[in-house]
């Protein structure tokens, strides 16, 4: 049994994907070929925003959105603690400082009432510039968006949605990539949308954000290639990788309703054996990981483990309390919700081609557990 299983996918559209890989190799345009437009045009219809822009990876994404507000030192950026590194890493990155605001405890996402008190603290006791927000579409459950906004507008601050794990998501009908100004998300294999390598899509409603990120995408180009009118990176999406995931898009949809069905099922064996996770009823989640709640975590992992069952924990330590943060002096007990989900949750096997044997098996180990 694997954990993610990309060999069952592959099988079902394989001479598709040969088949665009073939285009690539005879137009040979390997840099920012036909596919990137075209893949960058589906996906900002699919989201429902006006504009997608193809880079090089989530982080990236995320990355090349920070700079295109100027962010930078004695700038405060609001995040999750409870999430992957980049999250944070880009923030710290420009020279910034990532505030952290706990998460709820039910949701793994942000808490929009404690954002506002960070918010406020900022404002009275430091020296800091609030600059933004960074919610984190945790797992693929979209944040409090319309809570967050409102915010936002309130204090003059950015939103940018971390959507590396919510492609294909929706909250109260909307897509997750459009539920700010700006959202990054990523096509790292193993996420609800992935390719075969890295890459990423930034989406944005705001056109002068879509000239300074074309222009970051390509070295801070100006309007010709050796005018230079910012820094930036080299961003851009491989075309090969967006060959590929035009391949994947045909059955992308039929996929997430595919993880609906597989969440379900899961929900239906473990609710009231172990702490499910809670998806609002407004959100439809991408479930880019099923994690659950174990007070006896790392030995349930062991026998699943044991009855060939792999497992992974996300994240076992809140990013407050990793050594590339020490900086910011935090100490344990600083974001207790995110202290405590680390400490017993963890993820098992989860994609739309799960079978019900698998599931079944994996329940079974999982509730003869004592
Ligand atoms: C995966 C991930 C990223 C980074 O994406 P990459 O494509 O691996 O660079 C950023 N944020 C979150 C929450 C992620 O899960």
């Amino acid at each position: 049994m694997n954990f993610i299983d990309l060999a069952l996918q592959q099988s079902r559209i394989r001479e598709k994907i040969e088949e665009n890989i073939k285009k690539v190799l005879d137009h040979g345009r390997y840099i920012m070929g036909p596919e990137v437009k075209e893949l960058e045009d589906r996906l900002a219809a699919y989201v429902g925003v006006k504009h997608a822009i193809g880079v090089a990876s989530g982080t990236d994404a995320l990355l090349m959105a920070l700079m295109a507000y100027d962010v930078g030192p004695g700038d405060a950026v609001f995040t999750s603690p409870f999430t992957f590194i980049a999250t944070a890493e880009v923030i710290q990155l420009l020279g910034a400082t990532p505030v952290f605001v706990d998460i709820d405890p039910e949701t793994y996402n942000i808490d929009p009432e404690k954002l506002e008190e960070a918010i406020m603290q900022i404002q009275l006791e430091s020296e800091l510039e609030s600059k933004g927000i960074m919610p984190v579409d945790i797992f693929g459950q979209a944040a409090d968006y319309d809570e967050i906004n409102t915010l936002a507008q309130k204090y003059e601050l950015f939103v940018l949605e971390d959507a590396a794990q919510s492609f294909g998501a929706s909250y109260k009908d909307r897509k997750a990539c459009s539920l700010s100004e700006i959202a990054g998300t990523s096509f790292f294999p193993a996420k609800p949308l992935g390719c075969y390598g890295d890459g990423g899509m930034i989406f944005t409603y705001n056109d002068d954000m879509l000239e300074k990120l074309l222009s970051i995408r390509v070295h801070g180009q100006g309007t010709s290639k050796y005018e230079n009118v910012r820094i930036g990176v080299n961003g851009r999406l491989d075309t090969l990788q967006a060959a590929i995931l035009l391949a994947k898009l045909d059955i992308f949809a039929e996929e997430v309703e595919l993880r609906q069905q597989v969440a379900a099922r899961y929900a239906e064996r473990l609710e009231g054996v172990v702490k499910v996770p809670a998806v609002k009823e407004y959100n439809v989640s991408a479930w880019a990981q099923y994690c659950i709640r174990h007070p006896k975590r790392d030995e349930v992992m062991a026998e699943l483990g044991r009855n060939g069952v792999p497992t992974a924990i996300y994240y076992p330590v809140p990013l407050h309390l990793q050594k590339a943060f020490t900086n910011l002096c935090c100490q344990t007990g600083d974001y207790p919700v995110s202290e405590e989900v680390a400490a017993d949750i963890f993820a098992i096997p989860f994609h739309p081609y799960l079978s019900e044997a698998d599931q079944d098996k994996i329940c079974d180990v999982i509730r003869k557990f004592k």
